[in-house]
């Protein structure tokens, strides 16, 4: 444990910095000064059920409600959390922002309703480069301040299949696991498959991209922990 002799020398010599203004940090701020975390350009889009996040999905998917948490605009100071997330291996940001917008989300009926936070999986090959998947560390943010379960996606760690129905009828498969504490313990042993009844499943992206990959809660027909 750090004594307060050995945090205020580390302070000292490694002054810790805001990543959007690079001011000092206070002692009880984390990686963005309690200033420009007040100043998030948010979006608050989770009060506006007909949101331009939403809009993105009409005619595409059949969706409950989307939202964004805050705006990015070029050459605006807060387009460094993303860059320091994706890029600088800052993976805490993640976890920092998503905290930040769940105390947003909470505020939400629909979202504070939701029975899982699922990040999306980046590709295998881009999070061995990368080292760590962003839209975990979001996700995680995000169910820590809600008190959520989290469903972690991964393609390389097959403890969680879940099958889903496609919108045209198709049977998929994701492979996803959940955090090992988070599983009950009766499912560690051998192969155990639990029906889910219904729960909201509410989908995680870093960023909006054509190609996303995700399910609808009420697409799910099973899942299977594989152990
Ligand atoms: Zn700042």
């Amino acid at each position: 444990m750090k004594t307060p002799l050995f945090f205020y020398l580390t302070e000292l010599l490694f002054p810790r910095l805001c990543v959007v203004c690079g001011d000092k940090l206070i002692e009880q701020e984390q990686l963005i000064c309690l200033h420009c975390l007040h100043h998030i350009p948010r979006t608050n889009f989770h009060r506006n059920p007909d949101n331009p996040v939403a809009q993105l999905f009409y005619g595409r998917v059949q969706i409950e409600f989307a939202t964004a948490f805050y705006a990015f605009s070029k050459g605006s100071p807060y387009q460094k959390l993303l860059h320091n997330l994706k890029y600088k291996g800052m993976k805490e940001l993640g976890e920092e922002v998503g905290k930040q917008f769940g105390i947003d989300l909470l505020q939400s009926p629909e979202f504070s309703s939701v029975d899982l936070i699922c990040p999306v999986p980046l590709h295998p090959q881009k999070e061995k480069k990368r080292g760590y998947n962003q839209s975990w560390w979001i996700a995680s943010g995000i169910a820590k301040q809600m008190n959520k379960e989290l469903l972690i996606a991964l393609e390389n760690n097959n403890t969680v299949s879940v099958d889903f129905a496609t919108k045209i009828g198709h049977i998929r498969i994701m492979k996803c696991t959940r955090n090992l504490d988070e599983i009950p313990e009766g499912d560690h042993q051998g192969i155990n498959t639990v029906k889910l009844n219904g729960p909201d499943i509410c989908c995680v992206y870093d960023w909006l991209v054509a190609d996303w990959r995700a399910f609808r809660w009420d697409s799910v027909l099973n899942w299977k922990i594989v152990k």
